[in-house]
């Protein structure tokens, strides 16, 4: 599974970290890079956010590998949510906000979380890294791995 890595120029220092936690927990490879900003369409002056919806969508018409990762550091929202961390759609790709996430732990485990959607996995209840977070707080509760049952949903058992 190939896994191209798109990110605003503000992420750039995470990028590593990212690319760790993806090997790690799915064993993806990466060698695909590409340095992209927000669409300055997808902004919501009222808001003061961007719209994950249109950013996923660019994000899907500019990737040339089969799945692929945008790291950026704008507040994003959807539909009647206040804020995300992230926006993915299974098979595609992902939208990946660092904005609210104060640690590189947090990043890579909401990175994790993403990807995990991308590649098939819902939410989950067990102790695992695809509980649904709708805060820091949660977010920070939650541990850095796939359950077991979530791993052998991607074979990785
Ligand atoms: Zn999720
Ligand atoms: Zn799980």
């Amino acid at each position: 599974m190939n896994l191209e890595l798109f990110y605003s120029r503000n992420c750039r220092d995470i990028i590593d970290d990212i690319e760790n936690a993806l090997t790690n927990a799915y064993g993806i490879e990466i060698n695909d890079y590409e340095e992209l900003e927000p669409i300055y369409s997808a902004y919501n002056r009222r808001r003061g956010q961007y719209d994950a919806f249109p950013l996923l969508n660019f994000l899907i018409s500019r990737k040339t590998k089969e799945i692929a990762l945008w790291v950026i550091d704008k507040d994003i929202y959807c539909d009647n949510m206040n804020f995300i961390f992230g926006y993915a759609s299974q098979g595609n790709g992902a939208i990946l906000s660092i904005y609210r996430l104060n640690s590189t732990e947090l990043i890579r485990k909401e990175a994790i979380h993403e990807v995990g959607h991308v590649l098939g996995l819902g939410h989950c209840h067990n102790h695992c890294v695809m509980q649904f977070s709708n805060s820091v707080e949660e977010a920070m509760k939650k541990p850095s791995e796939l359950c077991e049952e979530c791993k052998r949903v991607l074979n990785l058992v």
